[in-house]
């Protein structure tokens, strides 16, 4: 797909390491599917992958953790 940040590029398959900070936890998850733009870099998460995403992250607070670095797959 055609990049909506930079206009110029287009996306390519691939990772990324995703950052959420939620109610003074911090939450890492690496090797998140998507696609990135060749030009600027901007990730796009698969909007499976967000719901996957959103469930870890809320499991992780849940679970009380102050900082939480987890593997998508
Ligand atoms: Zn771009």
């Amino acid at each position: 797909m055609d990049c909506i940040i930079c206009k110029n590029g287009t996306t390519l398959a691939g990772i990324d390491t995703l950052t959420f900070e939620m109610k003074g936890h911090l939450i890492i998850i690496r090797d998140v599917p998507g696609e990135v733009c060749e030009n600027c870099g901007h990730f796009y998460i698969d909007s499976e992958a967000a719901i996957e995403v959103q469930k870890k992250t809320k499991r992780a607070v849940a679970e009380g953790a102050e900082v939480e670095i987890l593997k998508y797959a």
